[in-house]
């Protein structure tokens, strides 16, 4: 074991404060990772102050972090992807069996025995995992992404969850030319849901709560923008998306967009709230629409979606930040004051 720095939170009302971890030393099939940078995602920010203790108790001290880029300093003996100086990527997951269908399949994500990034019980350590708020990781190679080397790395990180969250439904459910999609929300998911959108062909709505957005909306790819607020607009749209992404982090009407979905029609959810949704029984059944959700993407397709990145040049909007204002970028996350995505510089941490 090595200590490494941290940020964490000591309990769900407490800041993000700094501290030491330990972490493994590479064993035989592990690459460690000098972190460079790591985005925000709401879901740190649910986790650190324990807002899905039904689904998940949050396990203190906490260091969130699921989006992370860096570079490779050191890799086991066994180990043939990586070597030391390599860029890497790190999202939402570190381990799963391999062995059930769900891995077989490539669908990591929905083994019973995967392992998320932090806030899970760690086999090497006995205590739970600690994310990407930190100097380093120590990961097993199979969970490592290549990261594309023309891409800007602080806009990279935010592609290791809000990427691949956003990314994977839309192949799912067919996104591309000829198809009319909408993405609610424009945070860190819902404007990577924008620019795949636009990049894989489609006719892009963007759904928002924030009138000052549009421009912005615009420029990422949205042909269209809606403000949910005001019914008018959205009655425009009855009946006529093959597909809508929901990307909302707090409690909503989804009744509302449901009725904007042509037959057959699909609306995914990848927002987490944790407050139940009320969901209207006539709006589903009528045009045999369908309700669904989505959880990050499987290994193989989130190094698809790096490279379509690389292809595309495709990264995150980011606003970066020194790992010392993290409780103020919660706070502005919280107001949907953030364009699009925090992404820390962790050279902030070694000060
Ligand atoms: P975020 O950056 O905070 O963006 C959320 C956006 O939702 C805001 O920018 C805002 O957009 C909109 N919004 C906020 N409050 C709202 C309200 N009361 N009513 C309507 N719209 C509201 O969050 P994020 O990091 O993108 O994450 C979004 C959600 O996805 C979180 O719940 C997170 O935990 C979850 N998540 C799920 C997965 C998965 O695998 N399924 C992966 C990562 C994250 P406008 O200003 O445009 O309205
Ligand atoms: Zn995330």
């Amino acid at each position: 074991m090595h200590n490494a720095k941290a940020y964490a939170a000591a309990s769900a009302t407490a800041p993000l404060a700094s501290t030491t971890i330990a972490r493994r030393d590479p064993t035989a099939n592990d690459v460690q990772v000098e972190i460079l940078f790591c985005g925000i995602c709401h879901s740190d920010l649910h986790q650190a102050r324990d807002e899905w203790h039904d689904m998940m108790p949050t396990v203190y001290p906490c260091v969130p972090g699921h989006e992370i880029v860096g570079r490779v300093t050191k890799v086991g003996s066994a180990v043939t992807k990586f070597k030391a100086g390599d860029l890497a990527g790190v999202g939402c997951m570190v381990d799963s069996d391999r062995t059930c269908p769900e891995c077989k399949a490539g669908f990591e994500q929905f083994c019973n025995n995967m392992i998320l990034t932090y806030n899970f019980p760690d086999k090497h350590t006995g205590s739970v995992t600690y994310g990407g708020y930190s100097d380093s990781i120590v990961v097993d190679e199979n969970f490592v992404l290549k990261v594309p080397a023309n891409l800007n790395l602080a806009g990279a990180a935010p592609l290791l969850c809000a990427g691949i969250t956003t990314y994977s439904p839309m192949r799912h459910w067919g996104v591309g030319k000829g198809k009319k999609v909408g993405v609610v929300g424009l945070g860190g998911l819902g404007h990577m849901g924008v620019k795949f959108a636009h990049a894989l062909g489609a006719h892009t709505v963007l759904f928002t709560t924030s009138p000052n957005k549009k421009e912005d909306a615009l420029r990422l790819g949205a042909d269209e923008v809606v403000i949910s607020k005001n019914a008018d607009e959205m009655n425009k749209h009855m009946g006529s998306f093959d597909f809508i992404l929901d990307a909302v982090a707090a409690d909503h009407d989804l009744n509302a967009y449901i009725n904007l979905l042509a037959r057959d029609g699909n609306i995914t959810l990848v927002g987490a709230p944790p407050t139940p949704f009320q969901i209207a029984a006539f709006p589903l059944i009528f045009r045999r629409r369908s309700f669904s959700g989505s959880l990050i993407g499987g290994i193989a397709e989130t190094q698809e979606m790096l490279d379509f990145c690389g292809k595309h040049n495709i990264t995150s909007d980011v606003e970066v930040i020194p790992i010392q204002k993290v409780n103020e970028a919660y706070e502005r996350m919280l107001k949907s004051d953030v364009k699009y995505r925090f992404s820390i510089d962790m050279a902030s941490l070694k000060g």
